[in-house]
Protein backbone atom coordinates (compact mmCIF):
# COMPACT_ATOMS: atom_id res chain seq x y z
CA UNK A 1 0.00 0.00 0.00
CA UNK A 2 1.36 3.60 -0.76
CA UNK A 3 0.99 6.27 1.74
CA UNK A 4 2.10 9.55 1.75
CA UNK A 5 1.79 13.50 2.11
CA UNK A 6 1.38 15.73 -0.90
CA UNK A 7 0.53 19.73 -0.47
CA UNK A 8 -0.45 22.14 -2.94
CA UNK A 9 1.45 25.27 -3.56
CA UNK A 10 0.68 28.01 -6.06
CA UNK A 11 0.27 31.75 -5.76
CA UNK A 12 -3.04 33.50 -5.14
CA UNK A 13 -5.73 32.17 -7.67
CA UNK A 14 -3.71 29.27 -9.32
CA UNK A 15 -6.90 27.23 -8.86
CA UNK A 16 -5.40 25.46 -5.29
CA UNK A 17 -8.56 24.88 -3.83
CA UNK A 18 -10.45 24.27 -6.94
CA UNK A 19 -7.79 21.66 -7.84
CA UNK A 20 -8.37 20.01 -3.86
CA UNK A 21 -11.61 19.71 -5.00
CA UNK A 22 -11.66 18.10 -7.84
CA UNK A 23 -9.13 15.47 -6.42
CA UNK A 24 -11.72 15.03 -3.58
CA UNK A 25 -14.89 15.26 -5.36
CA UNK A 26 -16.22 17.03 -2.52
CA UNK A 27 -16.40 20.87 -1.73
CA UNK A 28 -13.51 21.35 1.23
CA UNK A 29 -11.67 23.89 0.69
CA UNK A 30 -13.80 26.83 -0.20
CA UNK A 31 -13.13 28.64 -3.97
CA UNK A 32 -13.81 32.40 -5.04
CA UNK A 33 -12.25 33.98 -7.45
CA UNK A 34 -10.64 36.73 -4.95
CA UNK A 35 -7.41 36.06 -3.64
CA UNK A 36 -6.56 34.86 0.14
CA UNK A 37 -9.52 33.36 0.27
CA UNK A 38 -7.84 30.24 2.44
CA UNK A 39 -6.28 31.24 5.42
CA UNK A 40 -5.94 27.65 7.04
CA UNK A 41 -3.74 24.44 5.96
CA UNK A 42 -6.92 22.13 4.78
CA UNK A 43 -5.67 18.09 5.05
CA UNK A 44 -7.95 16.51 2.98
CA UNK A 45 -7.45 12.59 2.77
CA UNK A 46 -7.97 10.67 -0.97
CA UNK A 47 -8.73 7.06 -0.04
CA UNK A 48 -8.57 3.76 -2.18
CA UNK A 49 -8.65 1.15 0.69
CA UNK A 50 -6.00 -1.25 0.45
CA UNK A 51 -4.26 0.63 -2.00
CA UNK A 52 -3.91 4.02 -1.42
CA UNK A 53 -3.97 6.87 1.10
CA UNK A 54 -2.72 10.14 -0.17
CA UNK A 55 -3.32 13.12 2.48
CA UNK A 56 -3.21 16.69 0.40
CA UNK A 57 -2.94 19.56 1.43
CA UNK A 58 -4.09 22.90 0.40
CA UNK A 59 -1.89 26.00 1.44
CA UNK A 60 -3.02 29.37 1.23
CA UNK A 61 -1.49 31.46 -1.73
CA UNK A 62 2.26 32.78 -0.92
CA UNK A 63 1.90 36.24 -0.33
CA UNK A 64 3.74 39.17 1.23
CA UNK A 65 3.40 39.69 5.01
CA UNK A 66 1.33 42.72 5.91
CA UNK A 67 -0.60 41.50 8.56
CA UNK A 68 -0.35 39.28 11.81
CA UNK A 69 -2.73 37.64 10.04
CA UNK A 70 -0.52 36.89 6.71
CA UNK A 71 2.31 36.19 8.72
CA UNK A 72 0.43 33.19 10.24
CA UNK A 73 -0.70 32.14 6.46
CA UNK A 74 3.27 32.24 5.33
CA UNK A 75 4.14 30.30 8.72
CA UNK A 76 1.95 27.30 7.20
CA UNK A 77 3.29 27.60 3.73
CA UNK A 78 6.53 27.03 5.59
CA UNK A 79 5.46 24.03 7.60
CA UNK A 80 4.08 22.38 4.68
CA UNK A 81 7.40 22.57 2.97
CA UNK A 82 8.68 20.91 5.85
CA UNK A 83 6.70 17.73 5.93
CA UNK A 84 5.80 16.68 2.66
CA UNK A 85 6.84 13.14 0.80
CA UNK A 86 5.89 15.68 -2.60
CA UNK A 87 4.87 19.32 -3.52
CA UNK A 88 2.51 20.45 -6.02
CA UNK A 89 3.53 23.42 -7.51
CA UNK A 90 0.20 25.02 -9.14
CA UNK A 91 1.06 27.28 -12.09
CA UNK A 92 -2.11 29.50 -13.26
CA UNK A 93 -0.89 29.16 -16.89
CA UNK A 94 -2.23 32.78 -17.66
CA UNK A 95 0.02 34.50 -15.50
CA UNK A 96 3.39 35.46 -15.21
CA UNK A 97 5.76 32.53 -15.64
CA UNK A 98 8.92 34.20 -14.87
CA UNK A 99 7.60 35.77 -11.51
CA UNK A 100 6.15 32.04 -10.64
CA UNK A 101 9.44 30.77 -11.56
CA UNK A 102 11.42 33.38 -9.14
CA UNK A 103 8.71 32.43 -6.02
CA UNK A 104 9.21 28.93 -6.45
CA UNK A 105 13.08 28.85 -6.72
CA UNK A 106 13.00 31.03 -3.89
CA UNK A 107 11.24 28.74 -1.62
CA UNK A 108 14.30 26.04 -1.82
CA UNK A 109 12.24 22.85 -1.92
CA UNK A 110 13.36 19.92 0.13
CA UNK A 111 11.54 17.29 -1.36
CA UNK A 112 10.57 16.41 -5.18
CA UNK A 113 8.19 18.66 -7.18
CA UNK A 114 5.88 18.04 -9.77
CA UNK A 115 4.91 21.88 -11.96
CA UNK A 116 1.35 21.02 -12.88
CA UNK A 117 0.14 23.95 -15.01
CA UNK A 118 -3.29 24.54 -15.05
CA UNK A 119 -5.98 26.38 -16.31
CA UNK A 120 -5.47 24.86 -19.98
CA UNK A 121 -8.85 25.14 -21.09
CA UNK A 122 -7.90 28.80 -21.51
CA UNK A 123 -4.96 28.43 -23.63
CA UNK A 124 -3.94 27.51 -26.91
CA UNK A 125 -1.75 24.52 -27.69
CA UNK A 126 1.02 26.91 -28.36
CA UNK A 127 0.96 28.82 -25.64
CA UNK A 128 0.69 25.17 -23.75
CA UNK A 129 4.05 23.67 -25.35
CA UNK A 130 5.73 27.15 -24.29
CA UNK A 131 4.86 26.99 -20.79
CA UNK A 132 6.40 22.93 -20.46
CA UNK A 133 9.54 23.99 -22.22
CA UNK A 134 9.84 26.65 -19.87
CA UNK A 135 9.27 25.00 -17.02
CA UNK A 136 10.54 21.54 -17.61
CA UNK A 137 14.41 22.59 -17.34
CA UNK A 138 14.21 23.80 -13.88
CA UNK A 139 15.95 22.61 -11.04
CA UNK A 140 12.54 22.24 -8.39
CA UNK A 141 10.91 20.12 -11.52
CA UNK A 142 10.59 16.49 -11.83
CA UNK A 143 8.19 16.73 -14.32
CA UNK A 144 5.53 18.98 -16.09
CA UNK A 145 1.56 18.20 -16.09
CA UNK A 146 -0.87 20.02 -17.70
CA UNK A 147 -4.42 20.07 -16.17
CA UNK A 148 -7.52 21.84 -15.78
CA UNK A 149 -8.77 21.15 -12.43
CA UNK A 150 -12.04 23.50 -13.56
CA UNK A 151 -12.99 20.99 -16.27
CA UNK A 152 -11.21 18.01 -14.37
CA UNK A 153 -8.81 16.85 -17.12
CA UNK A 154 -5.72 14.87 -16.84
CA UNK A 155 -6.63 14.58 -12.89
CA UNK A 156 -6.26 10.77 -13.68
CA UNK A 157 -2.79 10.96 -14.99
CA UNK A 158 -1.84 13.54 -11.89
CA UNK A 159 -3.12 10.44 -9.71
CA UNK A 160 -1.34 8.09 -11.29
CA UNK A 161 1.87 10.08 -11.23
CA UNK A 162 1.52 11.22 -7.46
CA UNK A 163 1.31 7.62 -6.10
CA UNK A 164 5.07 6.95 -8.24
CA UNK A 165 6.17 9.73 -5.38
CA UNK A 166 5.04 8.58 -2.46
CA UNK A 167 6.52 5.74 -0.36
CA UNK A 168 4.97 2.49 0.55
CA UNK A 169 3.39 2.56 4.17
CA UNK A 170 0.20 2.30 6.30
CA UNK A 171 -2.15 4.75 6.36
CA UNK A 172 -1.53 7.80 8.28
CA UNK A 173 -5.71 7.97 9.09
CA UNK A 174 -8.63 6.16 8.95
CA UNK A 175 -9.24 5.30 6.02
CA UNK A 176 -13.17 6.84 6.41
CA UNK A 177 -12.48 10.06 6.82
CA UNK A 178 -12.12 12.89 4.39
CA UNK A 179 -10.92 15.33 6.72
CA UNK A 180 -8.56 15.69 9.85
CA UNK A 181 -10.67 18.60 10.73
CA UNK A 182 -14.19 18.81 11.92
CA UNK A 183 -17.22 19.48 10.16
CA UNK A 184 -17.79 22.39 12.47
CA UNK A 185 -14.59 23.90 10.63
CA UNK A 186 -16.02 23.60 6.89
CA UNK A 187 -19.43 24.90 7.73
CA UNK A 188 -17.06 28.00 8.59
CA UNK A 189 -15.75 27.52 5.90
CA UNK A 190 -18.87 27.56 4.01
CA UNK A 191 -20.33 30.88 5.19
CA UNK A 192 -17.34 32.30 4.71
CA UNK A 193 -17.47 31.67 1.11
CA UNK A 194 -20.91 32.88 0.73
CA UNK A 195 -19.61 36.27 2.41
CA UNK A 196 -16.67 36.96 -0.36
CA UNK A 197 -19.63 35.73 -2.76
CA UNK A 198 -22.27 38.86 -1.84
CA UNK A 199 -20.26 41.46 -0.25
CA UNK A 200 -18.05 44.30 -1.78
CA UNK A 201 -14.19 44.61 -2.39
CA UNK A 202 -13.15 45.49 0.81
CA UNK A 203 -15.51 43.57 3.41
CA UNK A 204 -14.67 39.70 3.26
CA UNK A 205 -10.72 40.34 4.51
CA UNK A 206 -12.08 41.60 7.86
CA UNK A 207 -14.49 39.01 8.20
CA UNK A 208 -14.11 35.71 10.37
CA UNK A 209 -16.62 33.15 11.11
CA UNK A 210 -17.24 31.43 14.40
CA UNK A 211 -19.23 28.80 14.34
CA UNK A 212 -20.67 28.45 18.40
CA UNK A 213 -23.44 25.93 18.33
CA UNK A 214 -23.62 22.38 16.17
CA UNK A 215 -26.06 20.35 17.64
CA UNK A 216 -27.69 16.97 16.04
CA UNK A 217 -31.16 17.07 16.17
CA UNK A 218 -33.87 14.65 15.32
CA UNK A 219 -35.08 16.61 12.19
CA UNK A 220 -32.22 18.50 11.50
CA UNK A 221 -28.48 20.22 12.71
CA UNK A 222 -28.81 23.65 14.46
CA UNK A 223 -26.16 25.67 13.60
CA UNK A 224 -25.19 28.97 15.25
CA UNK A 225 -22.30 31.04 13.89
CA UNK A 226 -21.11 34.63 14.31
CA UNK A 227 -19.77 37.12 11.54
CA UNK A 228 -17.20 39.22 13.34
CA UNK A 229 -15.99 42.03 11.47
CA UNK A 230 -13.89 45.52 12.04
CA UNK A 231 -16.01 48.00 12.41
CA UNK A 232 -19.62 49.05 13.04
CA UNK A 233 -20.12 50.60 9.46
CA UNK A 234 -18.95 46.91 8.02
CA UNK A 235 -21.52 45.99 10.11
CA UNK A 236 -24.36 47.75 8.41
CA UNK A 237 -23.10 46.60 5.40
CA UNK A 238 -23.29 42.75 6.41
CA UNK A 239 -26.60 43.20 7.42
CA UNK A 240 -27.75 45.33 4.35
CA UNK A 241 -31.22 47.21 3.95
CA UNK A 242 -33.12 45.42 6.29
CA UNK A 243 -31.40 42.39 7.25
CA UNK A 244 -31.34 41.48 3.23
CA UNK A 245 -27.39 40.64 2.61
CA UNK A 246 -27.41 38.57 5.80
CA UNK A 247 -30.37 36.82 5.33
CA UNK A 248 -28.89 36.00 1.93
CA UNK A 249 -25.72 34.59 3.00
CA UNK A 250 -27.64 32.24 5.18
CA UNK A 251 -29.62 31.44 2.75
CA UNK A 252 -27.00 30.29 0.35
CA UNK A 253 -24.79 29.14 2.97
CA UNK A 254 -27.40 26.66 4.13
CA UNK A 255 -28.00 25.22 1.09
CA UNK A 256 -24.19 24.35 0.39
CA UNK A 257 -24.31 23.02 4.25
CA UNK A 258 -27.21 20.64 3.59
CA UNK A 259 -25.97 19.18 0.66
CA UNK A 260 -21.99 18.87 2.50
CA UNK A 261 -23.29 17.15 5.64
CA UNK A 262 -26.49 15.89 3.57
CA UNK A 263 -29.07 17.18 6.63
CA UNK A 264 -31.79 19.57 7.00
CA UNK A 265 -29.24 22.68 8.44
CA UNK A 266 -31.55 25.31 10.44
CA UNK A 267 -28.94 28.53 10.70
CA UNK A 268 -28.18 31.09 12.99
CA UNK A 269 -26.29 34.05 11.95
CA UNK A 270 -25.13 37.44 14.01
CA UNK A 271 -22.82 39.64 13.13
CA UNK A 272 -20.78 41.39 16.05
CA UNK A 273 -17.63 43.83 15.52
CA UNK A 274 -14.50 43.73 16.90
CA UNK A 275 -12.20 46.18 16.55
CA UNK A 276 -8.93 45.38 15.21
CA UNK A 277 -9.11 41.46 15.39
CA UNK A 278 -6.53 40.54 12.51
CA UNK A 279 -3.79 42.45 14.91
CA UNK A 280 -4.61 40.61 17.88
CA UNK A 281 -3.40 37.37 19.20
CA UNK A 282 -5.89 36.46 21.35
CA UNK A 283 -8.88 36.89 19.00
CA UNK A 284 -6.80 35.24 16.17
CA UNK A 285 -6.61 32.05 18.67
CA UNK A 286 -10.50 32.01 19.08
CA UNK A 287 -11.18 32.18 15.83
CA UNK A 288 -9.07 29.04 15.13
CA UNK A 289 -6.01 31.27 13.26
CA UNK A 290 -3.14 29.59 16.02
P1 LIG B 1 -6.54 29.39 -5.10
O1 LIG B 1 -6.46 30.80 -4.61
O2 LIG B 1 -5.23 28.94 -5.65
O3 LIG B 1 -7.10 28.43 -4.09
O4 LIG B 1 -7.54 29.42 -6.36
P2 LIG B 1 -9.07 28.96 -6.46
O5 LIG B 1 -9.18 27.48 -6.51
O6 LIG B 1 -9.86 29.70 -5.44
O7 LIG B 1 -9.41 29.47 -7.95
C1 LIG B 1 -9.24 30.82 -8.35
C2 LIG B 1 -10.06 31.08 -9.61
O8 LIG B 1 -9.53 30.36 -10.74
C3 LIG B 1 -11.52 30.65 -9.49
O9 LIG B 1 -12.33 31.62 -10.13
C4 LIG B 1 -11.56 29.33 -10.24
O10 LIG B 1 -12.81 29.03 -10.79
C5 LIG B 1 -10.53 29.57 -11.35
N1 LIG B 1 -9.95 28.30 -11.85
C6 LIG B 1 -9.42 27.30 -11.12
N2 LIG B 1 -9.01 26.27 -11.91
C7 LIG B 1 -9.30 26.63 -13.19
C8 LIG B 1 -9.14 25.97 -14.47
O11 LIG B 1 -8.66 24.84 -14.62
N3 LIG B 1 -9.56 26.67 -15.57
C9 LIG B 1 -10.10 27.93 -15.47
N4 LIG B 1 -10.48 28.52 -16.60
N5 LIG B 1 -10.29 28.55 -14.29
C10 LIG B 1 -9.90 27.91 -13.15
MG1 LIG C 1 -7.64 28.66 -2.13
Amino acid sequence: MKSGFVNIFGQPNAGKSTLLNALVGEKMAIVSPRVQTTRHRIKVFLNDPGKYQIVLSDTPGIIETKYKLHQHMMDAVQSALEDADLALLLVDITSDWQQVDEIFSRLRLKVPALVLLNKIDAVRTEKLDAAVDFFKGKKYCKEVIPISALEKKHLDTLLTTILRYIPEGMPFYSEEDLSDLPVKFFVGELIREKIYATCGEEIPYQTAVVVNEYAEKEQLVKIQADIIVSRESQKAIMLGERGSRIKEIGTLARTDIESFIGRKVFLELFVKVRPNWRDNDRQLREYGYR
